[in-house]
């Protein structure tokens, strides 16, 4: 098998972060753990966590610490993420979070942060146009519909528009994405762990990119495990 991986992909929403997590996490055989997928998984069951997570992440607004540090910190904890690693999309999200991502992994270390650069008109195209499976977090577009009218290729869910896909919370995630996100890319440049990929042209030439990234930047002693 090959060897396990902890990766982290940043990018702006609607760079074709969870799409490339998916396929790093089947090429890495290592857990797809995206904190968006979480928080709808559990605003969609009405837990007390996805109560109060709803009324943040409809707004484009990031959902508070309190509530996301124990839901991820219970995920990285579980047999699947110590024994192989992770693709982890959509967190860290604030330097603050970073830095608890730390505390929580140590002694372990991250293998690479990926920035996945796509610019903003191609972004603000591809969330206008971006369609979601409910159920299994599928991500498809008005150009590249399922293959029966809107019922998923995958699971036979219902495909969507999200409902923070809207004018205003995209405008307000964008904002959000250059306040927090963009300081923490630089705080992973200064720390040594960043790469930039760019996340324009085909998903397998995308893929291919990202691949040939973590391979040169993994640490040693994950290629042999
Ligand atoms: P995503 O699917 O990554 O676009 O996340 C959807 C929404 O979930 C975001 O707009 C936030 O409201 C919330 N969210 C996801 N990840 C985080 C995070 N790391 N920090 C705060 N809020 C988050």
């Amino acid at each position: 098998m090959v060897p396990g991986a902890r990766i982290i992909v940043l990018g702006k929403q609607g760079a074709g972060k969870g799409t490339q997590c998916v396929r790093l996490s089947h090429h890495y055989v290592i857990p797809h753990i995206s904190t968006g997928d979480m928080l709808r998984a559990a605003v969609k069951l009405e837990t007390p966590l996805g109560q109060e997570a709803k009324r943040y992440m409809d707004a484009g607004e990031l959902v508070p610490d309190e509530v996301l540090l124990g839901m991820v910190g219970d995920r990285l904890a579980q047999d699947d993420t110590m024994d192989r690693g992770f693709c982890l999309d959509g967190f860290p999200r604030t330097v603050k979070q970073a830095e608890s991502l730390d505390l929580l992994l140590a002694p372990l270390e991250l293998d690479v942060v990926i920035d996945l650069q796509v610019p903003t008109e191609l972004v603000l195209e591809r969330l206008a146009s971006r369609r979601v499976c409910v159920d299994c977090g599928t991500n498809y577009s008005t150009s590249t519909p399922p293959r029966v009218a809107w019922i998923c290729d995958i699971c036979g869910g219902e495909v969507i528009q999200r409902p923070d896909d809207t004018e205003a919370a995209i405008t307000r995630r964008l904002a959000l994405y250059e306040k927090e996100t963009a300081p923490l890319v630089s705080w992973y440049e200064r720390t040594n762990r960043l790469v930039g990929v760019d996340g324009q042209g085909s998903p397998d030439d995308v893929t291919d990119r990202l691949v040939r990234a973590v391979d040169e930047h993994r640490r040693p002693e994950a290629r042999g495990q």
